[in-house]
């Protein structure tokens, strides 16, 4: 028998927001009794933001990318196919077809909203209450499968490196583009 998968606890954490006027930043919604909306739209906006990046890397053949920690270590985050592969998977279940083609098209592929809703015929009104529905099934779906918080799901992913004497300087990684430390 499956076991329902429950609401992750201490979704709020940072991801409301302020100006929420539904949770005014606390993360749950007093009307409802559950976790606002706003928590799973942030969630989906930090996880696409990740999704677009890795997506524009791999074309442009990188596989890894460096990242400096908070502790100020140079790490390697790999897997970049394997990020894309299950946030495209969580999209595939957690989306009806006009959320998926809102993703693709208005998301992904940039639209603006009038070809967007031109081509799901549909007027503005509808077009924009798709994108919420969107952002926050998508989000509600990453935090349930673990993808999000981005930094647990890339923690175990990192190959973590000493920086070079005295902490200055970045250790010589041959096979690794710097390019996420250049524009840092
Ligand atoms: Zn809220």
């Amino acid at each position: 028998m499956a076991t329902r998968r429950r609401e992750p606890a201490g979704l709020a954490l940072a991801k409301s927001l302020a100006s929420c006027t539904s949770c005014h930043g606390l993360g749950r919604s007093e009307k409802r009794g559950v976790t606002c909306r706003c928590v799973y739209r942030n969630i989906s906006s930090e996880c696409l933001e990740r999704y677009l990046n890795l997506v524009e890397g791999e074309a442009e053949g990188r596989d890894c990318f460096m990242e400096i920690s908070q502790h100020g270590h140079l790490m390697a985050t790999m897997k970049a196919s394997e990020y894309i592969a299950d946030f495209d998977m969580a999209a595939r279940r957690a989306l009806d077809e006009t959320e998926k083609k809102v993703l693709e098209l208005y998301f992904l592929k940039d639209l603006i909203w009038r070809q967007c809703a031109l081509r799901l015929q549909i007027d503005r009104g509808a077009f924009f209450h798709a994108v919420y529905r969107t952002m926050e099934r998508l989000g509600r779906e990453l935090a349930l499968a673990e993808i999000w918080p981005l930094d647990a799901y890339f923690g175990a992913r990192r190959v973590k490196m000493r920086m070079g004497a005295g902490g200055a300087g970045a250790p010589e990684v041959p096979n690794f583009r710097r390019s996420a430390l250049a524009a840092a």
